[in-house]
């Protein structure tokens, strides 16, 4: 009825504009009125989030691997990802949207996972409630549910990590892991996929109890590879995650950054963001249809730990991810909409360094065939050991991140070995001569050697970070299919909820 209105009101204004043009040609300061309005009701939403995925994140990764001798670690990695390649160049609509919480210009995942749930701000920390803590939002996927579509849930970390949380839980503080578990459960949805719960961190209660409780409400916790494999259609409501994460030795109930993942021992630890998403599509798929959130989330955390490779190569599954969406798209373009955005930009990464002025060398961050997360577990045993010397250690970088190979143009100069002569000194003995304030501006809470390791292999590429935590850098809006229109322009984060809501009828 309103969008009549608004239809008739445009006519109007357009033959106004006709006549008015008729006699003044020289009035080109005038926008032409957007006239697309018509789209379908979408029965499939897939709304993809890049956590800490900005601008920068995907255009160095398009610049990073554009590179023909990159070699992928990743086994599900295609080689074909350059500069205009990646999945999401695909989508005809963009948009941009501003990320600030309620309380804070800067926002964290919770905050802006509630924006982009929800339709609503709220302060830092909180999972899908209003800032004072008192009343729960409803959830864009709570309301798919009680219009009788299935419900996934995907995230590439824990999948009671802020950004999965704030669809189905609503709680406080986005460390309450225990009632966000059992938010999980009550929730009812239909598929929960991706890392583990984080149960290390419940209070009065185990995974155990966790999977007790699941299953007594018709789940199906599955963490191997053949049980995933056999998951249909008819296999209920289901938990799927990977098998290491059962003992917790992962990244705080992670899956492994798509860099590591062919380091992986066994092939129940192999599953990735876009298998994850295909099943989703297997399990989900009803006459009434269904929403998917898929979160790509360790993007964030390698930004956090300012390691551009692992960022890189979690936005390329990430992509992977938003490829089978766009598979399932052109089996039925009259029926789905795709919504891919970020929840704000993390590190204040941005292509061009100070000391490469002009250049960029990209090619040189090929070099590197691991995350920042496996070498500093290298480094934290090489401190418990204490036997490590600086050179042998130097030994161990040129191997993993190529750094200190003059024959791959990785040479170090003075200043750079100084840097990590002090890094190595302040990882493994604690002493640097850095004050508290100085030593936290060079590492943040990161191990100084590797995130000296990383700044210096980044640098040299003529990429750089400003921070270790997350900035207010506006994010970009992908949409593609029906509604998609809506999707275009600058907007608030809240924005995208309220247009979701508003294309798929959810309310
Ligand atoms: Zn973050």
């Amino acid at each position: 009825m309103k969008r009549m209105n608004f239809l008739r009101i445009l006519s109007v204004l357009f033959i106004f504009s006709i006549a008015f043009t008729a006699c003044n040609n020289d009035d080109d300061s005038k926008v032409e009125p957007n006239s697309i309005s018509e789209y379908k009701t979408p029965k499939y939403v897939f709304f993809f989030i890049g956590d800490g995925m900005s601008t920068p994140q995907i255009n160095v990764t398009e610049a990073a691997l554009n590179d023909q001798d990159f070699t992928l670690k990743s086994a599900s990695i295609s080689s074909t990802v350059g500069i205009g390649k990646l999945n999401i160049r695909q989508f005809p609509v963009a948009g941009m949207q501003t990320t600030h919480a309620e309380d804070r210009y800067i926002t964290c995942s919770a905050a802006a996972a509630t924006a982009l749930a929800t339709g609503y701000k709220t302060t830092i920390n909180t999972i899908a409630m209003n800032g004072e803590r008192t009343q729960d939002f409803t959830t864009m996927a709570e309301m798919a549910k009680a219009k009788g579509m299935k419900v996934g849930i995907i995230s590439s970390v824990s999948i009671d990590h802020a950004t999965p949380a704030c669809f189905y839980a609503h709680t406080p503080d986005r460390n309450n892991y225990q009632e966000i578990g059992q938010d999980l459960i009550a929730s009812g949805f239909d598929y929960f996929a991706g890392g583990n719960v984080r149960f290390n961190k419940y209070k009065d209660y185990s995974l155990n109890n966790f999977i007790t409780d699941a299953t007594a409400q018709g789940y199906s916790y599955v963490n191997t590879k053949a049980g995933f494999t056999a998951l249909n259609a008819n296999s209920g409501r289901v938990i799927a995650t990977l098998k290491s994460l059962e003992t917790y030795t992962g990244d705080s109930g992670a899956m492994p950054y798509a860099i590591d993942l062919n380091a992986q021992e066994s092939e129940d630890d192999k599953i990735t963001l876009a298998d994850f998403t295909e099943k989703g599509i297997e399990l989900l798929d009803n006459e009434n249809g269904f929403f998917m959130m898929i979160e790509g989330g360790k993007i964030d955390w390698a930004c956090h730990a300012n390691d551009v490779v692992s960022s890189a190569m979690d936005v390329v599954a990430f992509d992977e991810a938003i490829g089978v969406a766009l598979a399932f798209y052109k089996e039925h373009p009259d029926e789905t909409l795709i919504v891919v955005t970020g929840d704000h930009e993390c590190g204040g990464l941005t292509l061009g360094f100070a000391s490469t002025d002009y250049e960029t060398s990209f090619d040189l961050l090929k070099h590197q065939t691991e995350s920042y997360f496996i070498f500093t577990n290298k480094v934290k045993a090489w401190k418990q050991a204490g036997t490590k010397t600086f050179e042998q250690a130097m030994t161990e970088v040129k191997t993993s991140f190529g750094l200190g190979d003059e024959s791959k143009g990785l040479g170090l100069s003075e200043y750079e070995e100084s840097l990590l002569r002090s890094a190595f000194e302040k990882s493994i003995t604690g002493q640097n001569g850095y004050s508290a304030d100085e030593a936290y501006v060079h590492y943040g809470s990161y191990d100084p050697f590797t995130v000296t390791v990383t700044h210096i292999l980044n640098n040299k590429a003529g990429i750089d970070w400003t921070t270790f935590q997350h900035t207010g850098t506006p994010v970009p809006v992908f949409a593609l299919g029906q509604g998609q229109y809506e999707f275009s322009g600058y907007y608030d984060n809240t924005d995208i909820a309220k247009k979701i809501i508003e294309v798929a009828k959810y309310q």
